[in-house]
């Protein structure tokens, strides 16, 4: 089949002729149809989003099929092919029309399938106007998505240091806490703070304390493997989550981004380089935990306290024997 095509007439063969004969064969491919899982497939395989169906198929549950299995929006044009329609029969089709939208359909069309008359010239004008109004229809639609996804990229990323923020992480901690339990996976969180950042702040002024914030965000990133996510969970406070690490992958990630923090200044302006710290707290799923990830979140964060109390620059695991002052 032709992939690069903008419809896809899927129907038995007598309505593929039919089809055939009103549209342009260069933007058409067509689809025997008897199977769903056939239909999904070659279209699957084609960049497409219009298809016309026969009325036949919607009836028998395409229409809902392809309003929800394929991951692009598809545009369903239902036809029903039948000439010689009295006045009795109108009420018939008007309530197949409505099945017909009920059932999936976008919009439907009768076609009479006339041969080579002044009918079958306005029907095949009236067809493709319905093939124009599709395309206008999915352009509106994919200006949508894109807009969408832009704001949710707004809505999820802390400007100053382009990290997910905290709403991003309220988001994907259930999702990672509870894929971990189901797939029976070691999981761990780090929770970072900044030890005495107010004292930056105070001695060189906020614009430096930002750009101290920003190095350490790239500094993070540049260290953490592509699994691992990185938040900023609040002013100079970090959470990672680290897929697949048990309490002693854990501490010696932590471990590292303390080094990578504390032994390399950092170069903020010209003249100015600051070394700073940062205390962590780092915990390891356990079978008890709740499945929002809200107690592995807090144990993280009862570490970062008892850090802060055993002097700062230092990591405490809540899942290891407790050893102050000497696991730096
Ligand atoms: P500790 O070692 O106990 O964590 O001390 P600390 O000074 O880091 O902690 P404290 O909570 O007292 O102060 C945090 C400071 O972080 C205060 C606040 O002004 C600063 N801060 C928070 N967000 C930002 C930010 O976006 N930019 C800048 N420049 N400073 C921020
Ligand atoms: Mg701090
Ligand atoms: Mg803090």
């Amino acid at each position: 089949m032709n992939t690069d095509v903008s419809t896809v007439v899927i129907g038995d063969r007598a309505f593929q002729q039919c089809l055939k004969r009103y549209l342009e064969p260069s933007n058409t491919a067509y689809c025997h149809g008897v199977l769903h899982t056939d239909v999904l497939a070659t279209l699957r395989h084609s960049t497409a989003q219009v298809v016309i169906v026969s009325a036949e198929l919607i009836h028998q549950g395409l229409g809902q099929v392809l309003a929800t299995a394929l991951p692009r929006a598809i545009y369903c044009l239902g036809v029903e092919i039948q000439a010689n329609l009295t006045a009795s029969d109108r009420p018939r089709e008007i309530l197949t029309q409505a099945a017909l939208l009920r059932q999936g359909a976008d919009a439907y069309l009768r076609l009479t399938a006339a041969g080579a008359s002044e009918l079958f010239l306005a029907e095949q004008q009236l067809l493709l106007a319905q093939l124009t109004a599709a395309q206008r229809w999915l352009k509106h639609q994919d200006e949508l998505i894109q807009a969408n996804d832009f704001l949710s990229s707004i809505a999820l990323a802390d400007p100053l240091t382009e990290l997910s923020n905290r709403r991003a992480l309220e988001w994907e901690l259930p999702r990672q806490t509870q894929r971990a339990f189901a797939q029976h996976q070691p999981f761990s969180l780090l929770i970072l703070d900044v030890d005495f950042f107010k004292g930056v702040n105070d001695a060189y002024g906020h614009v430096v304390g930002d750009r101290v914030l920003q190095r350490l965000a790239q500094r993070f990133r540049s260290y953490l493997r592509n699994q691992d996510v990185i938040f900023r969970y609040g002013g100079e406070e970090f959470v990672v989550l680290l897929k697949q690490a048990d309490a002693n992958t854990a501490q010696d990630v932590a471990q590292r981004l303390r080094c990578l923090v504390a032994e390399q200044p950092f170069h903020v302006e010209n003249d100015l380089t600051l070394t700073i710290t940062i205390s962590v707290g780092a915990a390891t799923l356990q079978p008890d935990d709740d499945p929002e990830g809200k107690s592995l979140l807090n144990r993280a964060d009862q570490g970062l306290l008892q850090a802060k109390v055993w002097g700062r620059n230092q990591v405490v695991n809540q899942n290891l024997k407790p050893r102050p002052n000497c696991d730096r």
